[in-house]
């Protein structure tokens, strides 16, 4: 078994011994770690689809596009990048430093702690892993106990793929993510909510351990197809999959509510109830494209954000549920009050409220006035509008047009600012969160400037 018991203490001795070793800072070490990653996801692929099936009711072609495909995808992608992101660089040192060389070196932080989540139970492991031994450092991973099948496949897998004295899976709850966080990691990389991102950076505080939080929150959609052209076709499978098509809307990026022109919202909700059938079919009940609800508390969550009063009159389409299979019915759901709970928290469902106004600039003021988002979403060309919501909106990221796709560029940094999260990954942005870039600075005797040094003398100004 590769998961490690209770003695976490015992592990990170273990791991930090392996690390001090220099094993993990060479190349070919990081190298073949990544190529156990491609080998797990290969071999192990059916007992993925099982256990995320299991979990969290996704289809295979699903989950090969949001986990395994998507890892695999990192995973070439850092095999690609490797040796130009471990090479040093050099720094251009001023007059006054000369003769000198200057270079930046990244090294590898040391023994990182990653706490993941459960509605993407591989990517945001094994995605978050890619990074640390990408940038030569040990892990211990804690999954999230809400998917414990693929928590159990993680834990198992990895153990024989992997180099188990490096990297290490300790599976459980939050009584077990506060153990690890007493203990002293070199780096902490939490993807979850808020209350438990609060615990995780003050346990961190008493150690100085940086952290990078991957959060939520509530992504608008601004559906503009007033003041620009677009392809109604193209937009809504766009929407929908942004809303419903990827682990029924239990994800940190996808569309939370729509903000759409008051005049638009009857064609808008016609619009949303085509595609939905032509996604899910005329009975989305049914739909094996639509994942579950992760578990009963999440279930009960999300009726009670359709159960309150003002709520419940504001359904324009969806509404049913089975609480036998954790299956909700995509809803929309047209003007709700803004101080009810589905307009002030995250709704991770899917349940999509449409918010209208009189002109879809009325946007802008809308988003500015809320909490920062982790994404946002523009549908529109009309670049006047674009650029606006660019210059005068803040967020982790702002795709125009499309929905989630901006997650799988891994030329693009991810991660959230205010509310939404501090931090960034993916690609060359996951190495050097899990870096240090060191400055080294070699000079030489050839010349010296005396000014700089004491007894001090008014001339010494003037040089
Ligand atoms: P959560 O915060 O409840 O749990 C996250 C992790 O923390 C789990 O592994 C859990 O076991 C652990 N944990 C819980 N209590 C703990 C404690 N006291 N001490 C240490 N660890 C503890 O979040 P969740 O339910 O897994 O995920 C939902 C939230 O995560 C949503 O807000 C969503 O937006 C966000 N999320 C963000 C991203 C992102 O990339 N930014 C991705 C997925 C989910």
């Amino acid at each position: 078994m590769g998961a490690v018991g209770g003695d976490f203490e015992g592990d990170l001795k273990e791991l930090r011994e392996t690390f001090n070793s220099g094993k993990t800072r060479e190349a070919s070490w990081r190298r073949s770690q990544l190529h156990g990653i491609l080998s797990l996801l290969k071999e192990r692929e059916s007992d993925i689809f099982k256990a995320l099936n299991q979990d969290l009711g996704k289809h295979h072609v699903e989950a090969y596009r949001d986990e395994i495909g998507t890892v695999a995808k990192s995973a070439n992608y850092a095999l690609g990048n490797l040796k130009k992101w471990m090479g040093s660089k050099r720094a251009k040192v001023p007059l006054v430093a000369f003769p000198s060389r200057g270079k930046l070196v990244p090294e590898p932080l040391g023994v990182v702690l990653i706490i993941s989540s459960w509605n993407f139970p591989f990517g945001l492991s094994l995605g978050q892993i890619i990074g640390a031994i990408a940038a030569g450092n040990a892990v211990i991973l804690k999954p999230s106990e809400l998917a414990p099948t693929c928590s159990s496949v993680l834990a198992n897998t990895i153990y024989n793929y992997l180099d188990n004295s490096a990297i290490k899976v300790v599976e459980g709850g939050s009584s077990v993510g506060e153990k690890l966080l007493q203990l002293k990691f070199d780096k902490i990389f939490f993807t979850g909510g808020p209350r438990v991102g609060q615990i995780v950076t003050t346990a961190a505080a008493k150690n100085l351990t940086p952290v990078t939080l991957e959060l939520g929150g509530k992504c608008p959609a601004v559906v503009d197809c007033i003041s620009s052209s677009w392809d109604e076709k193209i937009a809504m499978k766009r929407i929908i999959w942004g809303k419903f098509g990827a682990c029924a809307g239990q994800v940190c990026i996808g569309i939370d509510y729509i903000l759409t022109q008051k005049k638009f919202a009857p064609t808008l909700v016609e619009f949303l109830k085509k595609y939905i059938k032509k996604s899910f079919g005329d009975n989305p009940m049914g739909s094996n494209s639509i994942a579950k609800i992760v578990n009963k508390k999440h279930f009960s969550r999300l009726k009670d954000l359709l159960n309150e009063p003002d709520v419940k009159t504001s359904i324009v389409y969806g509404g049913s549920s089975n609480e036998e299979n954790l299956f909700i019915e995509p809803t929309i759901l047209l003007d709700p009050p803004l101080d009810t709970t589905i307009m002030t928290e995250e709704i991770f469902g899917p349940l999509l409220p449409i918010i209208t106004l009189e002109t879809i600039e009325d946007s802008i003021e809308f988003i500015r006035s809320r909490p920062k988002p982790l994404a946002i979403y523009g549908f529109t060309n009309n670049e006047k509008l674009q650029k606006r919501m660019i210059c005068e909106t803040s967020s982790g990221s702002i795709t125009f047009n499309d929905a989630i796709t901006q997650y799988l560029i891994d030329t693009m940094p991810f991660g959230g600012v205010g509310g939404s999260g501090y931090g960034r990954y993916h690609g060359k942005f996951s190495f050097e969160e899990f870096s240090h870039l060191k400055a080294v600075l070699v000079r030489g005797y050839i010349i010296d400037f005396g000014f700089k040094y004491p007894p001090w003398n008014d001339k010494k100004l003037q040089l």
